[in-house]
């Protein structure tokens, strides 16, 4: 392996800066040579590509976004599209490569790896949460403390004036961001699609706190077709009981915005470095992950089926918490 090309695909999420850094040193301190790819599989099929030194990534690791771009290509979903990839890997003389990103870049990069035998390597880059094989992803915590943040301050004025707060959080098919967001700011439910919530199953975890002690009720929805989204449900619970003062705040993009934590720095740092090892090693269509404090490879196939579980043990301490 004489050089990495290294790229950020699907949506962006902070510390994905970090795991460019990392990747970019790890390779070059191996005596290997880095080209950076911009704007995901689009920039690969482009020819957006410049070699990049160990000075093109000083002082990002604190930067949110990705100094690489990240776009979303239909292009690389076709036969010829991944061809046009795979020639311009061959023209630029590219070994191996490192992909960062969700649930659709690595399904892409497994399509990649397996129909040009080619060496790609994965790392999970996605607030979501939902790549099965790492205890939580690039971004994941970082979007998480801004989540946090946001409903801290939606409690005020929900108690001020003793409102329903129903807030949509993002993480698309998986539930970990609201739940666990819901834990953490002491919400009342969280409507996630691994769990579906009725009306009746909602309003009784909440009716009980307003009618007795609680002035204020939040609950957390995840975006998704499966639970309606936060419109959807507060819909429902409207139509059942007019006389709740529902209000519906979608928290959006500032949660995908931001410096990274420290812990999503160190985790995107030692997933790099275990990237370019990874190659070293001869590992090919497997995404780098953390488990229990230990560095795993685990298979594409595995990593982006959609089961990873957001675990009864947090759903349990949801219903606790929230009586
Ligand atoms: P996030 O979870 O943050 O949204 P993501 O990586 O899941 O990020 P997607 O938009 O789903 O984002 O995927 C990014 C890109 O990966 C797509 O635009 C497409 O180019 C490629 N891709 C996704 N699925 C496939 C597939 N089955 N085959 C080939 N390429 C794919």
């Amino acid at each position: 392996i004489n050089c990495i090309g290294i790229l950020t695909s699907g949506g962006d999420a902070p510390g994905m800066n970090a795991a460019i850094r990392a990747v970019t040193r790890a390779a070059l301190y191996e005596g290997i040579k880095v080209k950076a790819i911009y704007r995901g599989y689009k920039g690969l099929i482009s020819g957006e590509i410049k070699e990049f030194h160990t000075e093109d990534v000083s002082n990002i690791i604190l930067r949110g976004g990705t100094i690489l771009k990240t776009a979303r290509c239909q292009e690389f979903v076709t036969p010829e599209g991944r061809k046009m990839a795979y020639d311009r890997l061959v023209e630029e003389e590219i070994d191996a490569l490192v992909v960062i990103g969700g649930d659709g870049s690595l399904s892409g990069a497994s399509v990649f790896s397996n129909e040009f035998n080619y060496p790609v390597v994965g790392l999970p880059g996605t607030i979501d949460n939902d790549l099965y094989g790492t205890d939580i992803t690039i971004g994941y915590t970082t979007a998480l403390n801004t989540i946090v943040d946001a409903v801290d301050k939606i409690r005020d004025t929900a108690s001020s004036h003793d409102r329903l707060f129903i807030v949509e959080v993002m993480g698309r098919d998986a539930g970990f961001l609201a739940l666990n967001g819901a834990i953490a700011t002491g919400a009342e439910a969280a409507v996630i699609p691994e769990c579906k919530y009725g009306p009746d199953q909602l309003m009784s975890s909440i009716s009980h706190g307003l009618r007795s002690t609680k002035n204020s009720s939040i609950i957390l929805v995840a975006e998704s077709e499966i639970t309606g989204g936060a419109m959807g449900v507060a819909n429902l619970i409207k139509d059942r009981y007019p006389d709740y003062d529902v209000r519906v705040t979608i928290l959006g993009h500032i949660q995908r915005g931001g410096s990274p934590c420290a812990t999503d720095r160190i985790i995107a740092s030692q997933m790099g470095i275990e990237a370019v090892r990874a190659i070293l090693e001869g590992q090919r269509n497997v995404m780098v992950g953390i488990m229990n404090g230990e560095v795993v490879y685990v298979p594409f196939d595995r990593a982006i089926k959609g089961n990873k579980p957001v675990g009864d043990n947090m759903l349990n301490a949801l219903a606790i918490l929230s009586i």
